[in-house]
């Protein structure tokens, strides 16, 4: 497959650490494991969501249109007018290529470049934390995860550009609303 059919800058150009460029990677390859794709592999595994409990795990459900996963979507988006749109895609590479841009600078472009990127990853880490480790799927606990992560990964970008200036966690976990959004 030549490379401009595959959108690789997806996966490898996001300011994002590189163990999560490698997810990324896998999960727009629809490689990772989840319970079908180990099904596939030979297991014989009981095919049941562990976010949602109630549908058949696979990439897409899991990551886009699993009922626990849309509540976090929802949470951190929905005032974004324009997300009603974007949240018809039900694979990762279509939502991704089709994520649309902020209409707004600094920390608020920063973090919303990398939200969706974010969400994937600590939805995954949810999944395997409730799978190995007696986690469980808090709406309000993925949220503030969601926002820690994005803060983290922000000196990624950070080294180039200081976009935390004058700002702190706090702030964005309080005002996520106001401070993630179009501007006009
Ligand atoms: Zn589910």
């Amino acid at each position: 497959m030549p490379l401009e059919a595959f959108p690789y800058k997806l996966a490898w150009e996001a300011s994002i650490p590189t163990n999560v460029n490698f997810f990324i990677w896998s999960l727009l390859w629809k490689r990772i494991l989840t319970i079908d794709n180990l099904n596939a592999r030979g297991m014989t595994l009981h095919n049941v969501c562990v976010l949602c409990g109630s549908s058949e795990e696979n990439i897409n459900h899991l990551f886009l249109s699993c009922s626990a996963s849309l509540l976090v979507w929802k949470r951190l988006t929905e005032h974004i007018p324009r997300m009603g749109t974007i949240m018809v895609w039900d694979d990762p590479k279509s939502f991704l290529l089709n994520w649309p841009k902020l209409n707004n600078r600094g920390l608020a472009e920063a973090v919303w470049c990398i939200l969706p990127y974010a969400i994937f990853w600590v939805l995954w880490k949810v999944c395997n934390e409730t799978i190995f480790e007696n986690g469980s799927f808090e709406l309000e606990k993925v949220r503030k995860r969601v926002i820690c992560t994005i803060w983290e990964w922000l000196d990624i970008i950070g080294k180039s550009v200081d976009v935390k200036k004058g700002q702190t966690l706090a702030i964005l976990m309080l005002n996520w609303k106001n401070l993630v959004a179009d501007s006009w």
